[in-house]
């Protein structure tokens, strides 16, 4: 049997034909500066699902050979002495490793502008973001540089700028993919994600990185199916029938952009076409999820950048004595957004406020988790939604904390949920791609992906036709 044409495509892209788009879209003040380094001698191996592919991955995955930074002032120049078990296995699968990708500072941010390296523009608009914080991954796959990459994901850091880019973004399920190596932010809610050019490219992604790792206690000894095999038989007749996809409605406010509403019905109606039944469903605690989430995720990033303190790793401020050391170290080693979250962080689990903020938000996440089970107990095989309330925006366009916080209102609930999610392309406004989000119970990652291939391939058709 001859190999699909996205497995054709995704081989002819090699190592060779990633540095020259490299060289043309990343350099000079007008490039896309999605790289925080690079190494032109990977070559990948000859053998492999991946042989010899050029991948790139996000800053915060630790890596032999190249610097891990998370775009902070405070890990300038680290390299770790030891791999990331998702870097370890795109190797062993003959990937080539060709770069580190910028992002928001410890992928703190929706936009990819607290990267202490400068931002990354977007290669649809360079005056726009890419959306963050994975924002240097998918633009280079958006920018054609590689077609698979890798991100991660604590509230939609790959699903977002998947939607801003007009490529695919996956978070798997919370344990699918072992987080060794990948520097904490909020342990709870933190996984790694992967980028692809198409649904498959990225599925291929997620399966070779995916899988039980005796290194990280909370991945999940459950079986990986084979992923790309669920997608072979999405383009004949009714691929979809039998499915149920939930709408829920929290996700579909009034005040929702009437342009994102209608790419979403039409997609909707094309998922109808496709055999499956949609309906209307309600998750009721939806709007309490942003407040949650920028509790609990500073609340852990608080006590997880505690590490940071010039003594075991980077960067070091000279000072009289130890206190003075800390102090300066760290406060000329982070910047705002990453001080504003270990404040908020440390305020949130201080004496007297733990119970009034940290204790109840953990109880409406367990609240929201619980509106998931039962909605995909209710006989619903996956929900679909937008990715986010807008396009991309523009470079220094959204400066309220607060405002930025919002993009990520469609994104977190998955987090908290420990849910698998993605976002695929679903049409443009103005020019600039839309994404739309499928959500799927704990370690359905084949239905939702076997969803999301026949939409892409309904979209497809249609557009040629
Ligand atoms: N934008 C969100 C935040 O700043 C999500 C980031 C992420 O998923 N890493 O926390």
């Amino acid at each position: 049997m001859s190999d699909p044409v996205w497995l054709d495509r995704l081989r002819a892209h090699t190592v060779d034909e990633a540095w020259r788009t490299y060289d043309a879209v990343q350099a000079g003040p007008e490039g896309l500066n999605a790289f925080l380094s690079v190494d032109r001698s990977a070559r990948g191996a000859e053998t492999g699902r991946l042989a010899g592919i050029p991948v790139a991955v996000k800053d915060n995955l630790a890596t032999l050979g190249l610097p891990t930074t998370c775009a902070s002032r405070v890990l300038a120049g680290y390299v770790s002495p030891f791999e990331a078990t998702a870097v370890r296995r795109l190797r062993e699968a003959g990937a080539a490793v060709i770069g580190k990708t910028n992002m928001d500072e410890f992928a703190m941010g929706s936009s990819n502008e607290n990267s202490a390296f400068g931002p990354v523009r977007n290669p649809l608009d360079r005056e726009r973001v890419p959306g963050g914080s994975s924002g240097g991954s998918a633009a280079a796959v958006a920018s054609g540089v590689v077609r698979i990459a890798l991100g991660s994901e604590t509230g939609g850091s790959v699903r977002q700028p998947a939607a801003f880019c007009g490529i695919v973004g996956i978070k798997p399920t919370y344990g699918r993919v072992s987080r060794y190596g990948l520097v904490a932010y909020a342990s709870s809610l933190d996984n790694v994600g992967v980028f692809g050019a198409s649904v498959a490219e990225a599925a291929l992604g997620l399966e070779i990185i995916a899988g039980h790792d005796r290194f990280d206690a909370t991945s999940a000894a459950v079986a990986v199916p084979d992923l790309t095999a669920a997608m072979s038989a999405v383009n004949e007749g009714r691929p979809l029938a039998g499915l149920v996809i939930g709408r829920p409605v929290e996700y579909f406010p009034a005040t929702l952009d009437a342009r994102i509403a209608a790419h979403c019905e039409r997609a909707l109606q094309q998922l109808r076409e496709l055999g499956a039944e949609v309906r209307d469903v309600s998750l009721p605690s939806t709007d309490l999820a942003i407040p949650v989430y920028y509790i609990i995720a500073p609340a852990e990033a608080s006590s997880n950048l505690a590490r940071y303190d010039g003594v075991r790793f980077g960067v070091r401020a000279a000072a009289d004595d130890l206190g003075a050391m800390y102090e300066r170290t760290r406060s000329g080693g982070f910047g705002d957004e990453v001080t504003r979250r270990i404040l908020l962080g440390t305020y949130v689990l201080s004496a007297g406020y733990y119970d009034a903020y940290y204790r109840r938000a953990q109880a409406v996440r367990t609240l929201i988790a619980q509106e998931f089970a039962q909605v995909f107990a209710s006989g619903v095989h996956v929900l679909f939604t937008p990715t986010a309330p807008t396009t991309a925006f523009r470079l220094g366009e959204v400066s309220d904390p607060y405002e930025m916080y919002l993009s990520d209102i469609f994104t977190v609930t998955a987090n908290l949920a420990g849910v698998p999610a993605m976002s695929q392309p679903i049409g443009t406004v103005d020019g600039l791609p839309v994404g739309g989000q499928l959500m799927a119970p704990h370690f359905g990652e084949a239905t939702m992906l076997r969803v999301a291939a026949a939409l892409e391939h309904a979209q497809r058709a249609e557009r040629m036709s």
